[in-house]
This record gives C-alpha cells, structure tokens and sequence, in this order.
C-alpha cells in the first residue's frame, strides 16, 4: 500500500508539487467540468469580484487540489490551503477566517471531515462574509460579530452526498471529477515524462496508462516505479513489456488493481461466496477503515464490473471470480 496506495508520502508530494499543471488549458481531462469552471471564473473577472464558492467532488488523486490551485492562480489571488481534519474547533476556522485578504481563495480538503461546530460558522461565512465569534462560557457568554472580506471557498470531498444538505446547498458550483480514460492518462503521462526525462515508447505510455486505475496521481506514481526499474534494470526506452514487467513487481495487476483491490474481491469470493456482504464487515476484513473502502477501492471495482451494490449488500460479479482465477460458482452454491 506505500508504493502504489492512494496516500501520497513526503516523495511523492514534492513530486506532485512539481508535475501539477498550472493553468486551466493545462489540466488534461475533465471537459465538462473544465468547461463550467471556466465560466464560473470568467464570469467573476469581469463581475471584479470574488468567484463563487466551488465545491469539487471526487475519488482522491482525480485533481481536485490542482483545481483548486489553479483557481487561485487565474483569480491572480492568494492561495490557503485547510483540511477538514485540520479543522476540529470552530475557533481553528476563526482563525483561517479573521486572516483571509480580500479575494483570498480558502482552499479546504475533506471539507466532510470538519467538525459540525465549524461547518456551522462555515455557513455564516460563505453566505454573508460574516463570523461570530463566542467569548465566555456558559450564561455569560457573548458573541461578537466579525466581517470577513469577500473569499472564494474551494472544498474537496470524495462524494459529494458526504456533506450534510445545508453546506452542499452553499456552494454555487459544484464539479463533479471523473475517472479518466486511457487516452487521458496517456497525456498526463507524456507531460510527466518530460519532466522526468524519462524516454517512454507509446505502447509502454499505453501499458502504464492502462493500470492506473483512470487516476493522474496514480498514473505519475507508476511512472516513477518504472523510472526506478528501468534505472536499475538499464533500459533506455521503456516499451510495452518493460513497463508491464516493472508494474508486475510493484503488484498492479493489468487491470489496475491493487492490493486493496484484490483484497476487497478477495474477501468477497472466498469468505463470503461472492455475497451479498455489508461494506462494514469487508472493511474490517481487508484492515481498512469503511471510508476507505467505500470512496477509493469501491468506486473503481464498481467501474470495472468486479462489484456491484445491492440494497443487501456487496456483492462480486462473474468478472470478479475470472480476474481472481477462481471457478464461477453455480447459481445453488452461492
Ligand atoms: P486530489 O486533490 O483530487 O486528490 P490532486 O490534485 O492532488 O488530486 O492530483 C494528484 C496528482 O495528479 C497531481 O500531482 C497532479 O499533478 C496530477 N493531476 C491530477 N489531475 C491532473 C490533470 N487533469 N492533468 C494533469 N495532471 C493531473
């Protein structure tokens, strides 16, 4: 799970930092939501005034941070940068808040994860650049009443249906992030090899591209493992074969699945018959936390066919049993 996770480690952040494309034209993928933003952006420019408030939702690694900093960066404004876990108090959100500048972008992750005192002083701000902050305890408590300048909030969310109604309601734009397609990954993965130096055949661009699960971050991470394998292994120009044995080693099937993948569709098939099973009880099973599960491992088996949900539960396809290598059971045994 450290090489080919969805958790980036301190590498690969810098890494990240230095392969995120920086402006709009840039960002490969996502038509639709490219399209919206840059109305929404667009629109505010001339209005002189601060964008509104957008929310982007998707599996991690799709870019919404890159969005959100590329936002920052056509708005000519400064960038904060928050996460939901950050925020526990709603003093911590007072404080981001009381020292935005106008036109600031506040960029917050995992905005679910806020605690619900913050969320509900998060409400106040976005709708009217307004805070009260609460002095005192108890029956002598008082609040006083802070004007904000006008900011735009980005917040980041695996799903959208995480964040309770009021909040979603407050966003004026929401995005919504797709998996990309191969042909997508491939161009995500030429502008990274560039950068890298790394010469790369279009059948290898193909095979990396391939098993990157339809996400940048995981795309450029493989291609780092197989920078590191050609490396050592002295191969100059990364074809199909090289690239397919490196990522053999690195146990990222041909399908894109990782270990969690398999885990996941493991339990199912062997423990459960195929289901259908709580994703509670998968969780616990695979050593991961439901969360997990359900917005990074579950989306994509879903995709691919290998799961689908049932209002009884999990359950595994006949793809799943197949890409397992395990016999389809018949319809009694199941
Ligand atoms: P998220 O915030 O959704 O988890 P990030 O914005 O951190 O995802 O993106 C992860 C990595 O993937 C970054 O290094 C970024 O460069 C790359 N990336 C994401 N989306 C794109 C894209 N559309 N085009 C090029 N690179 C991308």
């Amino acid at each position: 799970r450290e090489v080919v996770g969805t958790s980036p480690v301190a590498e690969e952040k810098a890494m990240e930092a230095a392969l995120r494309p920086k402006a709009l034209d840039d960002f490969v993928g996502q038509k639709t939501v490219r399209g919206q933003l840059s109305l929404v952006l667009e629109s505010s420019r001339l209005r002189g005034a601060a964008a509104d408030h957008v929310l982007l939702s998707g599996p991690p690694g799709l870019g919404k941070t890159t969005l959100a900093m590329i936002i920052a960066g056509e708005m000519n404004a400064p960038l904060r940068i928050s996460s939901g876990p950050a925020i526990q108090h709603a003093g911590d959100l007072a404080a981001i808040l009381s020292s935005l500048t106008e036109g600031e972008v506040l960029f917050i992750d995992e905005i679910h994860r806020m605690s619900r005192p913050a969320e509900e002083m998060l409400y106040m701000a976005m709708e009217d650049f307004r805070v009260d902050i609460i002095v005192g305890k108890g029956a002598g408590a008082t609040s006083i009443p802070l004007d904000l300048p006008a900011f735009t909030l980005v917040g980041a969310t695996t799903r959208a249906g995480l964040l309770p109604a009021p909040l979603r309601d407050r966003f004026g734009f929401t995005g919504h992030l797709e998996y990309y397609s191969a042909e997508e990954l491939e161009l995500v993965l030429r502008r990274s090899a560039g950068m890298l130096d790394m010469s790369v055949s279009t059948h290898g661009f193909a095979e990396i591209a391939s098993r990157s699960r339809g996400t940048p971050r995981i795309a450029n991470r493989l291609l780092r493992r197989v920078r590191d394998w050609a490396l050592v292994h002295s191969v100059e120009e990364v074809g199909r074969s090289a690239a397919s044995e490196a990522l053999d080693t690195y146990e990222v099937d041909r399908r894109g699945l990782d270990r969690l993948d398999r885990a996941v569709l493991e339990a199912l098939c062997t423990k459960f018959r195929g289901g259908p099973v709580g994703l509670s009880t998968l969780a616990i099973l695979v050593g991961e936390e439901t969360e997990t599960v359900e917005t990074v491992a579950e989306p994509y088996l879903v995709r691919e066919g290998f799961l689908a949900r049932t209002p009884r539960g999990r359950i595994a396809t006949d793809a799943a049993w197949t890409h397992l290598g395990l016999p389809i059971p018949s319809g009694q045994e199941r």
